[in-house]
């Protein structure tokens, strides 16, 4: 393919890393062409928020009535989580469980976190521990795929877990701490693919060595329709139908329960700092810093210039780079002279696997077509 001339857009800071990126006239991308046209307009955090958002809690409280719990919510440790219940128990007047999921990468001041407000609010947490075996065995066979979303089997995981256990014991809603405000600018598609159980099995069936029997796992039609339709599930985003913001929340929790809040989003994990900080930017050139500091543009809680200077230092520095990489590589039980070797290989995608992306995209187009889904997906 013949490499494209570099540019970065004039309004926010994707560049050409996206290699299907757009730009008009006056340099400005797509993404933010998205955004204007078609999140802003549909997206009311003034008192058509709030009427939707006191519909919801009236339906959530009604049906969680005589039940131990009206709603669950997954707690990673990292502030849109955090924030999210605080602010469904003390200002919404719910009542969530508040359920988290240890994939075995967990940082001790992500575990801290969740505690100190789980505690502070006076909520019951259930946490559920994967086969660390089986884990292991599927983030190791990902690696050695080739593709760039190294992130993939621990998302799943954790989404799959906590809409199972949802689904299991009957608690109807669950909210979830996305927002438009810290993601409107969507990682572009070639950076990180779906959740995709027929890529992941796949993967794990050429790459992986132990059968899966334990680990959460959920296909798109089983939480798409199967559960949703079938079983009632219900999935909110309160975030956005509120003013949320990211340098406020930060403080109210530090406020409120002694968070502590971490270096970059997403950082709450050791791997998700390694893969996002020198798999992906290493061997694939993105820089997932992007979009989150153009989503913080666009929605006016960064300076342009900030983010660009940010980004001309790495994600993170390069000792830490390397204790982490040693770190990982204990953990998945390779030598680092493997891994390596690994990273050495050629890049792939999920094309180079048997997919559902065809069914995934006519998915997103009925989601769009229906008004549930904005952000642009490709
Ligand atoms: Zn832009």
């Amino acid at each position: 393919m013949e490499k494209r001339q570099y540019q970065v857009c004039t309004r926010c800071v994707m560049d050409t890393s996206d290699s299907v990126i757009k730009f008009d006239e006056n340099g400005v991308c797509d993404h933010c062409k998205n955004f204007e046209e078609s999140i802003k307009p549909n997206w009311h955090v003034d008192h058509l928020g709030k009427e939707k958002l006191d519909k919801i809690v009236d339906q959530v409280k009604k049906d969680g009535k005589g039940k131990d719990f009206d709603c669950i919510i997954g707690i990673s440790g990292g502030i849109d989580s955090s924030y999210l219940l605080y602010y469904a128990k003390e200002v919404l007047g719910l009542r969530p469980l508040a359920f988290s999921v240890d994939t075995g990468w967990n940082l001790n001041v992500a575990v801290e976190n969740i505690e100190k407000v789980v505690k502070g609010l006076g909520l019951e947490l259930y946490t559920e521990i994967v086969n660390w075996n089986e884990m292991k065995d599927l983030q190791l066979a990902f690696f050695k795929s080739q593709v760039p979303y190294q992130d993939l089997p621990q998302d799943h995981v954790i989404f799959a877990a906590l809409y199972n256990y949802a689904v299991k014991y009957k608690i109807k809603h669950v909210l979830t701490g996305g927002n438009f405000s810290t993601e409107c600018i969507r990682e572009p598609l070639e950076w990180v693919y779906q959740n995709d159980l027929r890529m992941i099995k796949d993967i794990h069936k050429k790459f992986g060595k132990k059968p899966l029997k334990t680990l959460p796992l959920t296909s798109m039609f089983k939480y798409k329709i199967y559960y949703r339709f079938v079983k009632g599930m219900k999935v909110h985003r309160p975030l956005d139908l509120i003013p949320y913001n990211k340098t406020e929340a930060i403080n109210t929790l530090k406020e409120k329960f002694n968070y502590e809040p971490y270096a970059n989003k997403h950082f709450e994990s050791i791997f998700t700092r390694f893969y996002e900080g020198y798999w992906l930017v290493e061997k694939f050139g993105y820089d997932k810093r992007r979009a989150h500091f153009s989503s913080l543009i666009s929605t006016g809680q960064l300076n342009r210039d900030v983010a660009l200077r940010m980004l001309d230092n790495p994600p993170y520095d390069k000792t830490q780079a390397m204790r982490d990489l040693e770190y990982v590589c204990k953990k998945l039980g390779i030598s680092k002279d493997e891994f390596l070797s690994i990273m050495k290989e050629d890049n792939k995608t999920y094309k180079g696997y048997k997919n559902s992306s065809k069914f995934i995209a006519l998915g997103v187009k009925i989601a769009q077509f229906l008004g549930i889904e904005k952000r642009q997906y490709r």
